[in-house]
């Protein structure tokens, strides 16, 4: 017992050193344009996102400090201006070194169930533990739009309503009518786009995958280049931003 509590102290100290915390901020460019009452708000964030959720590491990978403490700064920056509650149902973070397989069953349009293995980078267990291979979450600064951390943790606040449907918890039925209708209408234009290849909205295919898929799409691309996203969907950008400032939510 004596010893445990020294590991976890030790731990506590190491996540908590300044050097550390500068490491994380200079990794990304996601914190860039972060100014310092903010960066301290996240580091706080932060911290406390550590204490109370489990890490741990699968095929041999070690989550050290830095794993860590990256993981849930990026995590944190989508409840930045809502709260730490939001994430109050995240018990788990698993990490793999790189892609690792799991089993899925599909149900097709005609009601027949499809099943076997499939290699993943990320994924997001409903009510359960989000799991991420290190290789594609890790901070890499570069202009590609897409950032498996944010996506999968934008899956959690997805599932707070109790379904994955692409519509976190909002204030009001009114803000639930438009978020379906913006949503909505944004997604079958990319699944045409996609479909007749005549309009390329830089989306892949996997965005057209479901309107929870859409969403966690919609949310990366709000946080790594949001200008872009402004530009194809003005509409789900203005809704994300009055989301993530906290201003349409529960
Ligand atoms: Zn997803």
């Amino acid at each position: 017992m004596v010893k445990f509590l020294r590991r976890t102290r030790r731990t506590n100290d190491a996540l908590a050193s300044d050097k550390l915390w500068s490491q994380v901020l200079a990794s990304s460019s996601l914190f860039d344009d972060l100014d310092s009452v903010r960066r301290d708000d996240l580091r706080d964030l932060a911290l406390r996102f550590c204490a109370s959720v489990h890490f741990s590491g699968a095929h041999g990978f070690q989550v050290t400090p830095f794993v860590q403490l990256f993981v849930a700064a990026t995590a944190c920056l989508l409840v930045l201006d809502l709260g730490r509650q939001h994430f109050a149902h995240v018990r788990t973070v698993i990490l793999y070194p790189e892609a690792f397989v799991a089993y899925r069953e599909e149900e097709d349009d005609i009601g027949i169930v499809h099943s076997g293995y499939e290699a993943l980078d990320g994924e997001s267990i409903e009510q359960g533990a989000v799991v991420l291979a290190w290789k594609e979450a890790r901070p890499r600064r570069h202009d590609a739009p897409t950032n498996l951390v944010l996506h999968e943790f934008a899956h959690k606040l997805d599932e707070r309503t109790g379904t994955c449907d692409g519509m976190p918890a909002l204030a009001s039925r009114a803000l639930r009518t438009r978020w379906r209708k913006v949503f909505g209408e944004a997604f079958e234009r990319l699944c045409m786009s996609l479909e007749e290849r005549d309009d390329d909205l830089g989306f892949d295919d996997y965005a057209a995958t479901s309107p929870s898929e859409f969403f966690a799409v919609c949310v990366e691309r709000f946080f790594v280049c949001p200008q872009t996203l402004r530009t194809i969907f003005p509409d789900v950008h203005a809704l994300l931003a009055a989301y993530f400032a906290g201003k349409s939510v529960v």
